[in-house]
């Protein structure tokens, strides 16, 4: 396993070593809203518009063919880093919201009738959300919610009791980005498959942190966005079993997801272009290959045990100081730290931390329905990343102090 060694990691990412307005050095604990990119991304992207720039799978020149190669490159690293089967169950999205929605449509157009039930977890972002709602709404199926008890863990049981014929389909996130919970996705995967129904994994805030194997996992789908895994905006992935995602007609027509076109009939192409209609988004797709490839060379394994202790050291310090209320306590949390300060205002709380250089999220975190489960104003949010470091979990104490001065 290669030594971690976060302060030579650092050194790989070059927005690390900005200064806010009041000259102090950036902290950056935004994480789980986007991560930073290290320089080998940026200079991947930059290379491909400096000398590859192309449209692919068309051309006859060079040109094209390069780009056509790195972009399939692209999508069999990918391939690689999941374990899933093949690069057919590969799919290039925009993110992790598009490809929710993508599979929500497709459902939409046949396979979800009236009266049909679709769980999600009480845990969700609002892309795990609308999406379904859309769908109950144009097939009238109705949408349930498996609910979660005051520390923030999902009800196993009353998500068992959720479960009959009527039951099409189940969407959950891996880890919740406003509360940090880890859910018990092995256990909720095998439970459904026990009555074959299929799964979908938003693994927006767990693909950064843990190594994901979604033939392990047996997951039917699993969602992420590049922008969350050190990687490009822009571009994600949708991963789907392949003989699902078979017998799911195409999200959006055009070009690519064709074999044949006519005014009478249109054939449509094979997986994965399917579902890759339009001229794809070629640079980012090979600049998030080359995040995985770098976050891959560090160890998955390395990642996962530093940021587990950075976790911990924050829990504890934060947990430390009088007045201040961790939101969600779940047995199985990773990375990300909700909380209120007396009654001040998230918002106030987090303009100080600002001042002083932290950058961290303040409000609903597009969770709407959990926050304010806790919350009605919402929560100032901690996430970490693995070139975060004790030392800036000492500046956020140290901040949080001068917080409770100024607005005590
Ligand atoms: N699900 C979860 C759990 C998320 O954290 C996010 C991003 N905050 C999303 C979905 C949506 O991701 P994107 O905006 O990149 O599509």
């Amino acid at each position: 396993m290669p030594v971690f060694d976060v302060k030579n990691i650092r050194k790989d990412f070059p927005i690390l070593s900005r200064r806010n307005l009041n000259e102090k050095p950036l902290i950056y604990f935004d994480n789980a809203a986007t991560t930073q990119k290290p320089a080998i991304v940026i200079e991947t992207i930059r290379n491909y518009y400096e000398n590859i720039n192309s449209n692919v799978h068309r051309g006859v020149h060079f040109l094209s063919e390069e780009a056509t190669t790195k972009f399939e490159e692209a999508r069999e690293k990918i391939r690689s880093f999941i374990n899933a089967d093949s690069v057919e169950e590969i799919i290039f999205v925009r993110g992790t919201t598009e490809a929710i929605n993508l599979v929500a449509t497709s459902f939409c157009r046949g396979k979800i009738k009236e009266n049909d039930e679709i769980i999600i977890s009480f845990l969700e972002h609002h892309s795990n959300i609308v999406p379904w709602q859309l769908l109950c709404e144009c097939t009238g199926a109705v949408l349930k919610v498996i609910p979660i008890n005051s520390n923030g863990d999902l009800m196993f049981d009353e998500f068992e009791k959720l479960l009959n014929e009527r039951t099409k389909f189940i969407a959950l996130n891996h880890i919740s980005n406003a509360i940090g919970t880890v859910n018990p996705i092995e256990e909720i995967i095998k439970t459904a498959h026990k009555r074959n129904i299929p799964v979908l994994i938003d693994g927006a805030q767990s693909i950064q942190h843990k190594k994901i194997d979604v033939k392990k996992l047996d997951c039917d789908f699993f969602a992420f966005s590049g922008h969350k895994v050190y990687g490009p905006t822009g571009i994600g992935i949708l991963y789907g079993k392949k003989e699902i995602l078979d017998a799911m007609p195409p999200y959006q027509g055009g070009g690519e997801m064709i074999s044949s076109v006519s005014f009478e009939k249109t054939d449509y192409n094979v997986l994965p272009y399917k579902f890759e209609a339009g001229t794809p988004n070629i640079a980012d797709a090979i600049g998030l290959a080359s995040a995985v490839e770098y976050i891959s060379k560090i160890g998955m394994d390395n990642i996962e045990n530093y940021e587990k202790e950075i976790f911990e050291y924050a829990t504890n310090k934060l947990s430390g100081i009088e007045g201040l209320k961790i939101i969600g306590t779940a047995k199985q949390k990773a990375n990300i730290i909700s909380f209120l300060l007396n009654d001040f205002h998230p918002y106030d709380v987090g303009a100080i931390l600002d001042n002083e250089g932290i950058a961290v999220r303040t409000g609903m975190h597009c969770a709407e329905p959990l926050i304010k489960f806790f919350s009605k104003i919402g929560t100032v949010r901690v996430s970490f990343a693995f070139y975060n470091m004790r030392e800036e979990v000492d500046k956020l104490v140290e901040a949080i102090y001068k917080a409770k001065k100024l607005l005590g």
